[in-house]
């Protein structure tokens, strides 16, 4: 299969989009993707119509992103079908009603137990940088979970779209799976309909809107958003491992990823090394530069281009190395700049690209107080440094998640749940939790007839003799 054996990309008619939202909510309530034999038939038929398109899906991050196979495979296709393998080979158990816990004697009768039901008819919404993960990855926790589901793939990554639409329409069944494409206009016209859950990734600025409208019908929300994601780097820190783990998280998808660092905050002390290791590191990872490294991403529009193209502008930063770039290929060279304070534009803002702003600062202690001095809480906290360095800033910060002696590993654990806090989001999934992302955790007793006579107490009229009992 090759992307040009697919249909263009079209905006599916938002004339269709509230007979799409009907059908899966009535598949949803004929109760037939309940069975685990269901979910499995699903899951699997998905991971098997992935690996049939495994050529086209890498073709697709080419096109959209300039995405290397190397990337596309180990954070993109690998990603999604290992997390089908993960939950195939645990669902059973997940599925399995959770016994109540320390429960008295006599209540243990009743059996009191959690069962795990579907929300119900869900809509995801996913973002462009990693198109199919960040779609496919929700969208496999709602099959696991029994949910029916609409997605809505990224406009801004057309071509892992189209060949999404392709496997989901090839792979799953149509009554209770469905491919919405498009963008504000479509997107819109979904958050029109009544949902059992809705979740987003994606900016902040759009996850108001979503909260907002999933408000008007008392819908439940998962948001995976962004923020400004600080990285900190202690006088105790290794600056040759500091600069090639922090640099590596720049030249992923040209920075365009919700856990790279947005900034780097060091100690005086280490300044020069680090900045010394970050230009060999660069050196080393792109021998003939940005321009001729083919497995370096692209910018994935020009709007994007423009939007960072301005921002690094507006720096007054000293460019320390890169800064090349070029609008017609969406080039945008990593680019390493020192600031002199915490008030510049760089550090302001989310880059969502690869410039890597550098802060030096006094010690730890300031190095925390900027990181928290933001009413936007990060996604992800990096700290390099000493053990009791890295204890402190975890001890003193927030984030959604952090990393210690790198960047971005905890969002790479299949068992670990992955979602933001504050600003960043809420919600998280990944693993066990995507099952329980679209789970309703459902409490449940019976009583058998046989138990009356030691229960018939609570009856009226409470007679002084039935209250000591
Ligand atoms: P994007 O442009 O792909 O938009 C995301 C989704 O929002 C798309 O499906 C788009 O159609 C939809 N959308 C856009 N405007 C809308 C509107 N007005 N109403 C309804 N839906 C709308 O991606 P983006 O938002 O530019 O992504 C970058 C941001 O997302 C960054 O802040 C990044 O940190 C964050 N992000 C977070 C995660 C995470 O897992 N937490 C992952 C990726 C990106």
């Amino acid at each position: 299969l090759k992307m040009d054996d697919l249909p263009a990309f079209t905006h599916t008619p938002v004339n269709d989009i509230s007979g799409i939202h009907d059908l899966v909510v009535r598949t949803f309530h004929a109760h037939t993707t309940r069975s685990l034999q269901y979910r499995l038939k699903q899951l699997r038929s998905l991971y098997w119509g992935l690996k049939d398109a495994e050529p086209a899906l890498t073709e697709a991050l080419k096109l959209d992103l300039g995405k290397s196979a190397h990337e596309s495979w180990m954070a993109e296709i690998m990603w999604c079908l290992n997390d089908i393998v993960f939950v195939c080979k645990n669902l059973e158990a997940w599925m399995v009603d959770e016994a109540a816990p320390d429960i008295p004697l006599m209540n243990q009768l009743m059996r009191p137990r959690i069962r795990k039901d579907p929300l119900g008819a869900v809509l995801i919404i996913g973002a462009f940088n990693f198109p199919f993960m960040l779609s496919l990855c929700p969208l496999i926790g709602a099959l696991a979970a029994g949910c029916t589901a609409v997605l809505k793939p990224s406009e801004n990554a057309p071509n892992s779209a189209r060949i999404m639409q392709h496997v989901i329409e090839q792979s799953l069944s149509p009554d209770a799976y469905q491919v919405v494409q498009g963008g504000v206009p479509e997107t819109t016209a979904l958050l029109e309909q009544k949902w059992d859950k809705i979740f987003y990734t994606g900016n902040p600025v759009v996850g108001k809107i979503i909260a907002k409208k999933a408000a008007e019908t008392l819908t439940p929300v998962t948001l995976e958003l962004g923020g400004r994601n600080p990285a900190i780097v202690s006088k105790h820190a290794d600056p040759r491992l500091a600069a090639r783990r922090l640099l590596w998280t720049k030249l992923f998808c040209a920075g365009q990823v919700c856990v790279s660092q947005n900034y780097v905050l060091v100690d005086k002390d280490l300044l020069p090394a680090l900045t010394h290791e970050l230009g060999q590191a660069l050196q080393e990872f792109q021998p003939k530069g940005a321009k001729g490294n083919e497995d370096y991403s692209r910018i994935v529009n020009e709007r994007q281009w423009d939007r960072l193209k301005s921002l690094l502008d507006s720096t007054k930063g000293k460019i320390l190395y890169g800064g090349y770039t070029d609008r017609d290929t969406l080039l945008f060279e990593p680019t390493v700049v020192q600031v002199e304070s915490a008030d510049d534009p760089l550090l302001q803002v989310e880059s969502f690209g690869p410039l890597i702003p550098i802060l030096a600062v006094q010690n730890l202690d300031e190095a925390i107080h900027i990181a928290n001095d933001t009413d936007a809480t990060p996604l992800a906290m990096y700290a390099f440094g000493s053990k009791a360095d890295n204890a402190k800033v975890l001890a003193e910060t927030r984030s959604g998640g952090a990393t210690l002696n790198d960047a971005m590993f905890h969002a790479s654990m299949p068992t670990l749940p992955f979602g933001g806090v504050g600003d960043s989001g809420q919600g998280s999934y990944r693993g066990r939790e995507s099952f329980n992302c679209f789970t309703h955790r459902r409490s449940i007793t019976q009583t058998p007839g046989w138990l009356e006579g030691l229960i018939d107490f609570r009856y009226p009229p409470y007679t002084a003799k039935k209250f000591k009992a």
